[in-house]
Parts: C-alpha cells; structure tokens; sequence
C-alpha cells in the first residue's frame, strides 16, 4: 500500500494506526481528527476529569513527543465531509482531498439532544474533553442543582461524581428501570441503588416534556406539567453513529456502518472499527449484527481493522472479529463490570452477594450463559470469558461460580 488514511483521531482510530505500524506498514499514515485535541481517552469525562481530580494531560492515549514515533501525518481540527470509493479518496472541511489505497474509518457516535431541544446555557451534552471541562465548571463549587436526563451510563456516572462535588441531583429517565440497555431492568434496578444510598433522587418511568428558562436553563418540564427545577441539565440520553459524511458514499449504513465478519465495509481496502460499527459477532451466533459502544471493543477493534487491512493488501485472507463484549462503570464506590450481553428476556442467578450491596450474577436463555454482571467483585467477572466464548451451557456456569466461591 501507499498510502492509509485513519478517518476518526480516538481511541479505535489511533490503535488502528498503532498496529498499522506494530505490524510493519512503514508507508505514509494519514490520521484525521474533528477535534482539535490530540487524542484523549473518554471515560474519566465522566469520572475523575469531570471531578476536578485529574488534569486534561493525563488522559491523554500518547504523549504528544510519543507520536513522533508512529511517524503520521496528523490532521486534527478537521473534519472529513465525503468519501468516494470509486476514486479512493476522501474530501476534508478544509478543502484538501485525500487519496488512498488503504482506509480505516473510526467517526465513533455524538450525543443525541431532545426533541427541539433549546439553546439555553446550562444545558450540556458529554462526549468530549471540551465539554466535561465545561460541565465541572458548572458543578465543582458544589451549589447547583443538576438535573440529569438519561438513566444511562452517562447519565448515573454523571450524577455521582456531581453528586460527590456536593450537588443536589435528580435523574429522570423515561423507562420504567435505570441501566436497562446495559443491565436489564431487574439488575439495572439493583445497581443503581447505589445512587439512591447517596441521595440521588432517581425518578424512572418520567416523560421529559420540554426545557425551561429564558437565556439560561430554569428547570425540566415533565409531561403532565411539573416541572423540576434546575441550574444545570445534562442530556445523557443515548448517541448516534457519526455518518452524515458517509451519506452517498455507497456504504451500507444503518444505525452505524454494516460491516461483514472482519469489519470490512463492503468496498476492497476499506474497514471501520469501534462505536460506528454494526457487525455480525460470531461469538453470539443467534444475534443480529449488533454495534457496541464501549472502550475495550474500540480498542481491539482498531487493533484488527488494521491488522485485516494489511492482510488483505498481501493477498491473505482477513480474520472474522469475534469478540465478548466488556465494559465497566464507576459510579460512587461500586465499579460495575459486565462481560457478554444482557438480553430484556435472561433468567439473572445471583451467585455471590447481595443485590443490597456488592455482589455478582449470572445471565442466561435457553440453558446457556449470556453474560456476567459483578459490583465491586473484580475476580467474579473476567474468568467467565472463556465460557461465554465457547457458549457454555448455564449448568458449566453455576459450576464456574460455584467453584470460584467455594472457600
Ligand atoms: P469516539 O471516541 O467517538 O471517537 C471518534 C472520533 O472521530 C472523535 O474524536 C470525533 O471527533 C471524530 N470524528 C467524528 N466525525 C468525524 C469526521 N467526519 N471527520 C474526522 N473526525 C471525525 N466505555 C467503557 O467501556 N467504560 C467506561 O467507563 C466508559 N466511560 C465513558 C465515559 C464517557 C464520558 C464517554 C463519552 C464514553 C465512555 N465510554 C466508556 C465509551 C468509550 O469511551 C467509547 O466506546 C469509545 O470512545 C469509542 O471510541 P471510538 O474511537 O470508536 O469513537
Ligand atoms: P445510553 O446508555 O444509551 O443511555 C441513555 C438512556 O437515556 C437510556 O436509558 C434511554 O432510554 C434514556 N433516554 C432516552 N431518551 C430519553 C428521554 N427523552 N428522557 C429520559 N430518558 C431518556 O447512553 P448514554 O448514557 O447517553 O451514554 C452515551 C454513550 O457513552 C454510550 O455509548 C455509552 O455506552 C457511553 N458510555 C459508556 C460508559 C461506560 O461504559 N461505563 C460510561 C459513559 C458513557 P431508551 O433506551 O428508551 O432510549
């Protein structure tokens, strides 16, 4: 190849540029970023940058002087607007053209906002640096009301650490359950008791009506007419794929990019990797294509869109990407850790622990395991990784947690 380009300058788009070079690609490497930053890890928005705890630098995925070593030409602050396969390249915001023989695209997902959701100060969204710095400045002094809409993972994370930094905090979430995307509602349930034990008030099952205020946000208005008052409200209500500038490309999209087994896109030389892929994962072989968006998943999947690119530019064949979804939460003192899936219809097994406090749980259908959940159980979870790749039966699972709480 002569030439790659890496659409996307985060966490899948810079492992893919990292094992682009592990794997001995020394030609030119294009890495191209929207936001002006060089690249940072996500989760400590919510966490320990949005407490005021660390500093911008220490998120950073490389040290600046440490990208000299993967010797790209970095493009940050700019935006990629088309892509044309039929002439391999790509068109930026600031009018260049980029052609290549090798391409990688990482645009991962950006918030989603309310219906006619208002410009009022106060009011935020997290996704990036930018705006978890804006967001702390809004609650570290620890007086202002926030209002949460989304019980969701941005959304819970949010609302502890404001609630840490001494903020009164209410979180309205539209589905009778928090978590229930990640958890399901029964579970979902118990995790977030937690919030609740530290005087969040979780209100579930609330219809968000509109924003009120004029300039800067006054309050939540709920269907029905009541209305919360608020100093500042965050929108944690989900995200969407970034790719408005893959519309008329010819790629295949729907709710992300669809990509077959080894995260090719459909067009020779092309591969996706992270939040904005939708791929059929053979390690659960009855589910739909599914889209993941969580940070170990962005980071292996980098690794082997890179590593499949240059298989196949030697003529080798790509290998499927199969994978056991992980992700973990913090959120007071309970680091929440989930491998596998969670499906609205699992039979849940609590193996250890209490659903009061910290515990662990077993998730199945059909006589066979589907994922794991531990609250502040760190050794319950990872060892049921290799079952949940194999499909192990829900009766070798009881035995694993059996075996791992005997003595
Ligand atoms: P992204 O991180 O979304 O990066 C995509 C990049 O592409 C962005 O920098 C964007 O600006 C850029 N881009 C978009 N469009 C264009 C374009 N047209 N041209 C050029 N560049 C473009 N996961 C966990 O497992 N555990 C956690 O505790 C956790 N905490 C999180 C906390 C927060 C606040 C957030 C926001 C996410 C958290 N996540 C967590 C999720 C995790 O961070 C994401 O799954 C991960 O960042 C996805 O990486 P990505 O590279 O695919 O996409
Ligand atoms: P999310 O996990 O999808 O949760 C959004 C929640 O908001 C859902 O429960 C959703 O319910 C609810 N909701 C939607 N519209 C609503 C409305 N109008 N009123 C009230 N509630 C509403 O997404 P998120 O919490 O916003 O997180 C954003 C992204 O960051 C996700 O990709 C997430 O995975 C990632 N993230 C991950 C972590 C982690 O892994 N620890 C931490 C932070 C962020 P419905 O399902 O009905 O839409």
């Amino acid at each position: 190849m002569q030439h790659v380009v890496v659409v996307g300058a985060s966490l899948a788009g810079l492992r893919a540029c990292e094992t682009l070079r592990m794997d001995g690609y020394d030609g030119p490497l294009t890495l191209v970023g929207a936001e002006a930053e060089i690249p940072y890890d996500r989760p400590p928005l919510s966490k320990k940058v949005l407490a005021g705890e660390w500093e911008a630098e220490r998120i950073r995925l490389r040290k600046a002087d440490d990208f000299a070593s993967l010797a790209l030409d970095l493009r940050l602050g700019v935006r990629a607007t088309a892509l044309h396969t039929d002439r391999r390249s790509i068109a930026l915001a600031d009018g260049t053209e980029l052609v290549y023989d090798g391409l990688i695209i990482a645009t991962g997902a950006s918030p989603r906002h309310l219906p006619s959701q208002p410009a009022l100060d106060g009011v935020v969204t997290l996704r990036t640096l930018q705006e978890s710095l804006t967001l702390h400045a809004l609650i570290a002094d620890g007086t202002a009301r926030v209002v949460v809409i989304g019980a969701g993972f941005i959304g819970l994370e949010v609302a502890a650490t404001a609630r840490q930094l001494g903020c009164a905090v209410t979180v309205l979430e539209g589905l009778p359950a928090p978590l229930v995307r990640g958890l399901g509602a029964q579970m979902g349930t118990a995790v977030a008791a937690v919030h609740g034990r530290n005087g969040v008030q979780l209100r579930c099952g609330v219809r968000v009506d509109g924003l009120e205020g004029e300039g800067r946000v006054s309050g939540v208005r709920l269907e029905g007419g009541e209305v919360v008052p608020a100093d500042v409200v965050v929108v944690g209500i989900g995200v969407a794929p970034n790719t408005a500038w893959l519309e008329g490309s010819g790629l295949q999209l729907g709710d992300g990019i669809v990509c077959d087994a080894s995260l090719n896109v459909g067009v020779p030389g092309v591969y996706a990797a992270g939040d904005i892929v939708r791929w059929p994962n053979a390690a659960f072989p009855g589910d739909a294509p599914m889209r993941v968006e969580h940070w170990t998943n962005a980071a292996e999947q980098g690794a082997a869109a890179a590593s499949n690119l240059l298989a196949t530019s030697k003529g080798d064949e790509p290998t499927p990407f199969q994978s056991v979804p992980f992700f973990w939460s913090d959120q007071f003192d309970s680091r929440i850790q989930f491998i596998g899936r969670a499906h609205g219809d699992d039979e849940v097994h609590v193996f250890t622990g209490s659903t009061d406090g910290n515990f662990a749980a077993l998730y199945g259908h059909g006589g066979k395991l589907r994922g794991v959940l531990g609250v502040s159980m760190p050794r319950m979870v990872m060892p049921f990784r290799a079952l949940l790749a194999e499909h192990a039966s829900w009766d070798d699972a009881l035995a694993k947690a059996g075996a791992l709480t005997a003595g």
